[in-house]
């Protein structure tokens, strides 16, 4: 996913919530005044919710400003006209504050309008509370029942602003996990890049050198893989790029399915990966890229209509750290490996 992308998925999600929950608000505070039998506040209420499902078409278009300031507005109109109707022990005016937090941490706004409208709502809420507080109201309802819509009020601003919090914690997760994926892996084949792969034998070679000072080099197994895959131009050239792409895509998915967790599957460049393993024995490590290349060598791959059964190979060469201890000179060793297996008729594994 693009960080554009993330982007829209992560207003989509949100004001999907927000309208959900005015929904819901929304609906049970229909039921509420037609058991008060006071008609003018149901029926009002029924249009809010009518402007909310269609607001929900609007953000499936993903017209994300306007849903929200379409939502903002019904929510302001609602909670200033039922607050006039009731008084304020109704404890209406508490959605406007609701509003203000809403547009301050909405990601379709830029802070100038942030700022112009949460001031806007502040003013509406004094002025909501200069006008209707001291037991002002146009319906005459009992204190009773007043003090229980004003509850009902308080558990649903309480609950709005708890969920969309939470919604918006849950986002904010998922975005950071989703950028770090980005930062640290190919896109085309979900392996680590290049960048990672750096850093990870930066911290690999500083790990290298306290064990050594501290003499505790025995218990190290480290060794390289480097893979390329054999006559992979010829793909290129003869399906087009984006078979070539899909092979690349497969050919990672079939390393995966013989490494474990720890082992670490870069890819290096073009169509050539290499694979670290950290706590592997060197025959271990020998083991699994042996079942590598016979893996990738029984695989069919899918061209096209006329080649779904194309078979491939890869060329292996693999160095551990008990023949070289300097990390970049095995690196080296690996790759000269390679070569030989390229020089020797491919598909083979070089490791001595
Ligand atoms: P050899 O057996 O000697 O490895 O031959 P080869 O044809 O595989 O040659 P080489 O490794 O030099 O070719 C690499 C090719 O990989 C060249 C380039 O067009 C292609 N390639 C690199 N990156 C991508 C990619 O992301 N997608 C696709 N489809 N092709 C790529
Ligand atoms: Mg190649
Ligand atoms: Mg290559």
């Amino acid at each position: 996913m693009s960080e554009q992308s993330i982007e829209q998925r992560r207003k989509y999600v949100l004001l999907r919530a927000l309208l959900i929950i005015c929904f819901s608000v929304f609906s049970l505070l229909i039921v509420l005044f037609i058991c008060l039998k006071i008609r003018v506040l149901w029926i009002f209420y029924i249009v809010s919710c009518c402007i909310i499902l269609l607001n929900y078409f609007l953000l499936k278009k993903k017209k994300f400003f306007l849903v929200l300031q379409i939502t903002v507005l019904v929510i302001i109109i609602q909670s200033m006209f039922a607050a006039y109707l009731l008084g304020w022990e109704s404890n209406f005016g508490l959605y406007l504050i609701t509003s203000g937090i809403i547009i301050v941490n909405s990601l379709s706004m830029n802070l100038k309008w942030k700022i112009i409208e949460a001031s806007l709502i502040s003013f509406l809420l004094i002025l909501l509370y200069l006008n209707t507080r001291n037991n002002f109201h146009i319906y005459a309802i009992k204190p009773m029942i007043i003090e229980t819509v004003g509850l009902l009020n308080i558990i649903n601003v309480a609950f709005t602003l708890l969920f969309m919090s939470f919604r918006n914690f849950v986002q904010n997760d998922f975005l950071q996990k989703e950028l770090k994926d980005q930062s640290e892996k190919d896109g085309l084949t979900g392996a680590y890049n290049r960048r990672f792969f750096n850093e990870y034998l930066d911290i690999e070679i500083r790990r290298q050198n306290s064990q050594i000072k501290y003499k505790l080099n025995r218990n190290v197994n480290f060794g390289i893989a480097i893979l390329d895959i054999d006559n992979f131009k010829k793909i290129n050239d003869e399906f087009g790029h984006l078979a070539g792409d899909d092979v690349l895509v497969d050919v990672v998915r079939i390393i995966k399915t013989a490494l474990f967790e720890r082992d670490i599957l870069c890819r290096y460049g073009g169509e050539e990966f290499v694979i670290l393993f950290t706590s592997t024995s060197r025959e271990g490590a020998i083991k699994a890229i042996e079942k590598i290349r016979k893996l990738v060598e029984d695989n069919y791959f899918y061209l096209d209509e006329k080649n779904p059964k194309k078979q491939m190979t890869i060329s292996i060469g693999f160095a551990s750290f008990d023949e070289e201890s300097d990390i970049y000179k095995l690196l080296e060793l690996a790759d000269k490996r390679l070569y030989k297996a390229k020089q020797t008729g491919k598909n083979q594994v070089i490791y001595n």
